[in-house]
């Protein structure tokens, strides 16, 4: 995929188009937004362009060049795609165990980082999640970031960017992602062959939440059916971590979307509206930021029924 089929992002992807054409590469991004909305697709066409010993500057990558043909396959030696997988690795540990990016992971980063690059061009990292850096992470971060290798870029993804510290904001140019109209999200998702209209309502403007909707068909209903059901949702989370929190995630925003829209129809009060919707969004945080996912589901559902969210 190249960037005339990035759906719903054409500023992100006009402002690269840009940088590619001026041929001079700022050494740290930051591609800010929503989960689910495309960064790490247009960073990947980005990343891609630049290693491409045959690059379009409108269109792209070539995709058969050998440096498109080894970032194909994940094994482009110039560009790190930084993220769970990638600490798991390094740690020799299950990428369940991987809750923040850690400095060990970082000074490892910066060693490859500072070799030069195998394939002669550009040397990249791509780092995910970026507010899952740790303080000490940030701060062996930003040491590179100061004086970065040459010939190296590095592009950091997050949906939270303020979590970041100020003095690496400050380095990074920022590019922001913005949720997607709803009806470019029906046409991402008709394109994987899928019509789902009640995804496309609660997604808000998220494709990749959207997808994850589809996937559920009784979502929410199922979920405030009976205290039981409750337990069901939050025993059947996925055993690695990072998808229990995505799915966590997921059930809160849904819960939450549902409360708004119960209580537009008046069928609930504001004080319980409000109320339900604090504590959802407190446990959401709180998941973000460690806390149990199973146990935070089953509090969310039992605070959406006590605010009268049942029978959908
Ligand atoms: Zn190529």
């Amino acid at each position: 995929m190249n960037f005339e089929a990035v759906k719903g992002q054409e500023k992100a992807v006009h402002a690269l188009r840009q940088i590619l054409k001026s041929a001079k590469i700022p050494s740290v991004f930051l591609f800010s937004g929503p989960d689910g909305v495309g960064k790490r697709l247009v960073a990947d066409i980005f990343v891609k362009t630049v290693l491409c010993e045959a690059k379009d500057k409108e269109r792209g990558f070539c995709g058969v060049c050998s440096s498109c043909l080894a970032a194909q396959q994940g094994v482009h030696p110039d560009f790190k795609m930084v993220d769970a997988a990638y600490q798991a690795n390094l740690r020799d540990e299950e990428i369940s165990k991987q809750r923040s990016l850690r400095v060990d992971t970082i000074r490892h980063l910066r060693s490859e980082m500072s070799m030069e690059p195998l394939m002669g061009g550009w040397k990249t990292a791509l780092i995910v999640d970026a507010e899952t850096l740790e303080i000490e992470s940030s701060n062996a971060l930003l040491k590179i970031l100061e004086e970065p290798p040459r010939k190296t870029f590095w592009i950091l993804l997050s949906s939270r960017f303020q979590a970041l510290p100020k003095t690496i904001l400050s380095r990074a140019l920022r590019i922001d992602f913005a949720p997607i109209a709803k009806k470019q999200v029906r046409e991402i998702l008709a394109e994987k062959g899928i019509g789902a209209e009640e995804a496309l309502e609660l997604c808000a403007g998220s494709a990749g939440r959207a997808l994850e909707f589809s996937k559920r068909e009784n979502w929410p209903g199922v979920l405030t059916e009976s205290p039981l059901s409750a337990i069901e949702a939050s025993e059947s989370l996925p055993k690695d971590l990072p998808s229990a929190r995505r799915e966590a995630d997921l059930i809160f925003f849904s819960l939450s979307e549902n409360l708004r829209s119960f209580y537009h129809r008046g069928r609930i009060s504001f004080s319980n509206f409000e109320k339900a919707a604090k504590t959802i969004a407190w446990l959401k945080n709180a998941v973000r930021s460690n806390a149990d996912p199973r146990s935070s589901v089953l509090l969310a559902c039992a605070e959406a029924q006590k605010a009268g969210l049942i029978n959908l």
